[in-house]
């Protein structure tokens, strides 16, 4: 599975950050420490290292989303790789194969029209989401998922899917076994 994480905060490898210290009422240059940290996704504990800003001048913990948003899709990633869940750019670059918009491959899922928006954006399919969502990788899934879906989609994205089906069965013929990993 991709792990393709590229989002990087500036200064983010000299661990530190140009921010502001409510308590200190000025801009500091802060320490960015790691530390391990608990938070609950879906009813569990996931445990992650988290980045916390230190105000070098008073030591308090100073919130910037600049840091706090990484935090979350680090921790997002841990649940993933736990359940096997596929990642946004997974997602996003499976369906840019496919060719079609987001709200035209969510309903050729079979998911809601916003669905696949909401995955890509960082939310995290459910098990039965994702197992379709594998099988949309392959040339058999799609062409599944064509019979049960294809008359949600417009002609054209249909045809989209034709190709991509094509592509895949005459790339994998010997390979077209579905593993789905567990
Ligand atoms: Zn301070």
């Amino acid at each position: 599975m991709l792990s393709a994480n590229k989002s990087q905060v500036t200064n983010m490898n000299t661990k530190t950050i140009e921010t502001f210290c409510p308590e200190c009422d000025q801009e500091v240059t802060a320490n960015i420490i790691e530390q391990s940290s608990t938070v609950r996704i879906k009813g569990e504990d996931i445990h992650f290292t988290e980045h916390v800003a230190i105000c070098p001048r008073c030591g308090a913990e100073i919130g910037d989303s600049r840091i706090e948003g990484p935090n979350i899709d680090a921790a997002y990633d841990v649940y993933r790789k736990r359940h096997g869940i596929v990642s946004p750019n997974y997602l996003k670059s499976l369906r840019k194969r496919y060719g079609l918009s987001t709200r035209e491959f969510s309903l050729f899922l079979g998911f809601g029209e916003q669905t696949e928006h909401r995955y890509e954006t960082g939310s995290i399919p459910d098990n039965s989401q994702n197992t379709i969502i594998k099988l949309a990788s392959t040339g058999a899934g799609a062409a599944f998922l064509l019979s049960e879906n294809g008359g949600k989609i417009t002609q054209k994205s249909v045809e989209r899917v034709k190709a991509f089906i094509d592509k895949k069965t005459s790339k994998h013929q010997k390979a077209s076994k579905i593993s789905l990993t567990k």
